[in-house]
């Protein structure tokens, strides 16, 4: 080739422009066919272009994604159209301009912490409510005091996290403050012969159903019913022994459609409920409270995933006897977060089992835990309305929702120097003291800086440094490294705990044509102990550079090459979440 650094120049420049666009990360593959399509004379060089591209893009890579976005900034700013606001639009309601005004809820159980699963539903919910100028309900579903029991902290984590989250609500009902409200419509169907108590064994009923035949009680008068009903309220039967149904057409295709239960006993001397402890012994079933809900509660869209279809089918019995309009309802699929851990009875075994530290455990995907580790509640959000309320079923990793966090921190984030596991480099022949200004975000630089004096020891200009064991494995003698924003050594011999140096040069642009490691550091004397609890539950342990001393909880940094964190600790010693690279 004619000119090598031309070359190198030219895959530079595409591998960062790759980069910028590919947040942060350049693909050697598409290098390749990017500059074999530009210089045509190199399709014979293929094998030894690739080399070149490799050891570009591995340099490129080692930037963070604002560093690449600056030089390609000041180098190319031709190429970085100012990037298109494309918000992405929720598609209309169905049929709200027949509504006088939007009302759509959330209606968690509080049995458990909040987790990833149910941000759609949230999300949705609340959205559509604010930009229909609508209200947002939140609606605690608290009805089974015995299996799904509830507790009352998680009525409050409900609440913090959907505050988190920005969902204000706008109105809040328990229901285990509702039972009258349930029986009164109960009796009401049970008197129009809508509803019926059946005695029946279980199994019997469900051979009878499976055959679509009446069970016998579902011929029993309806003043003989509502004895029954009064007798059931008065403790005349004991768990099991009768259960409130509502009629259906026998012949509905699906069998767990048929008469479905809507109401049963539940022994509260033996299970009472958090809330209102032994009060009531009849217990309203899902379909029966949250379907006179919706209406009573004005919902006029049930934003919800597929799962709850049936439960509209069923639902729509009791609309019709009662002679409400079902609401609208969407019916989103399955969003699947892979890798992501949410079951609640596991989570909640493992808390109870100490196998977790707690709901906030860094290895859940409850808010609490997301929370904790720095991915923000606009990175959520971002990801669910684009995600939309497509019916077909969404499977998403981490990695997705990791990628909307980090272009919400990468733009926000201070930037600080950690070295996990240090060791001692000792950089020999320093020629003069070095007032170094590290910005805290590179592409603002407004925003401050920290800055460190690196004043030689004594004649033989020794400087003392911490840089992490990692960094040092690749190390071996004459080879050289740069500092970051400092100046570049060549080492001179390793050991385990030491490695040893000299200083060469200061300038970046003497080091960047040659494959040259860029490392952090940390002057000995301005370090500070710290610990960074991993996504595993591992502890780094480390030194984060001492102006870290003023950070306060909650805020989220990027400790460079190492990651984003969120800062939780500042004292004796620094405690920080990892939240992803
Ligand atoms: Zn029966």
């Amino acid at each position: 080739m004619e000119n090598d650094n031309e070359l190198r120049e030219l895959i530079r420049k595409a591998a960062l422009l790759n980069a910028v666009s590919h947040d942060g990360k350049a693909q050697a593959g598409a290098m390749v066919g990017k500059v074999l399509g530009e210089k045509q004379e190199l399709r014979s060089r293929v094998k030894e272009l690739s080399g070149v591209i490799n050891a570009v893009v591995n340099e490129v890579n080692s930037l963070s994604l604002a560093e690449q976005k600056a030089i390609v900034e000041k180098n190319w700013p031709e190429t970085q159209k100012k990037e298109k606001v494309e918000e992405k639009r929720l598609s209309p309601l169905p049929n709200a301009d027949k509504y006088a005004q939007i009302v759509t809820r959330f209606s968690p159980n509080p049995d458990c912490v909040l987790h990833l699963g149910s941000a759609r539903a949230i999300l949705l919910s609340h959205e559509y409510a604010r930009i229909c100028n609508g209200k947002f309900i939140l609606r605690f579903e608290d009805t089974d005091p015995k299996i799904k029991r509830p507790s009352l902290k998680f009525y409050d984590s409900v609440r913090q996290d959907l505050k988190w989250l920005g969902c204000k609500v706008d109105e809040e009902y328990i229901q285990s403050d509702r039972l009258p409200i349930y029986y009164e419509y109960t009796e009401k169907l049970i008197a129009g012969g809508n509803a019926y108590v059946c005695e029946c064994a279980p199994e019997e009923f469900r051979e009878q159903t499976l055959a679509k035949q009446p069970c016998p009680c579902r011929e029993v008068p309806a003043a003989e019913q509502l004895e029954r009903w009064h007798r059931m309220l008065g403790g005349g039967y004991t768990e099991g022994q009768a259960v409130v149904r509502v009629k259906t057409d026998l012949e509905n295709p699906n069998p767990a459609v048929r008469d479905w239960p809507a109401l049963r006993i539940i022994d509260t001397k033996k299970y009472p409920h958090p809330r209102v402890g032994s009060k009531y012994i009849v217990w309203p079933l899902y379909n029966l409270a949250a379907g006179l809900d919706d209406h009573l509660m004005g919902i006029t869209h049930i934003i919800r995933g597929k799962e709850h279809y049936t439960n509209m089918v069923r639902q729509k019995y009791m609309y019709d006897y009662l002679g409400w309009t079902y609401p609208e309802a969407i019916h989103y699929g399955r969003l699947k977060i892979t890798g992501a851990f949410l079951s609640k009875s596991k989570i909640i075994q493992g808390v109870k089992e100490g196998a977790y530290t707690g709901y906030d455990d860094p290895r859940l995907g409850t808010f609490a835990a997301l929370r904790k580790r720095g991915i923000t509640p606009e990175a959520i959000k971002k990801m669910i309305i684009d995600v939309g309320t497509k019916s077909n079923d969404v499977t998403l990793s981490w990695e997705n929702l990791f990628s909307y966090n980090r272009k919400i921190l990468d733009a926000s984030s201070e930037r600080y120097f950690f070295v996990p596991q240090h060791v001692e480099l000792r950089v020999l022949q320093v020629p003069k003291t070095v007032q170094t200004k590290l910005p805290l975000h590179p592409e603002n630089p407004e925003r401050g800086f920290r800055e460190y004096t690196i004043a030689p020891e004594d004649e033989g200009g020794v400087v003392s440094f911490w840089i992490s064991k990692k960094d040092t494995e690749p190390l071996e003698p004459e080879k050289m490294v740069r500092l970051m924003e400092l100046f570049n050594v060549k080492v001179e011999s390793k050991t385990d705990s030491a490695v040893t140096a000299k200083f060469v040069s200061e300038s970046y642009e003497d080091v960047r044509k040659i494959k040259v490691q860029l490392i952090q550091w940390i002057p000995k004397g301005a370090e500070f102990p710290s610990q960074v609890v991993m996504p595993d539950a591992s502890v780094t342990e480390g030194f984060a550079e001492s102006d870290c001393k003023k950070l306060k909880p909650d805020a989220i940094i990027q400790f460079e090459r190492f990651g984003f964190v969120r800062i939780d600790e500042v004292n004796q010693k620094l405690i920080a979440y990892y939240a992803h690279k």
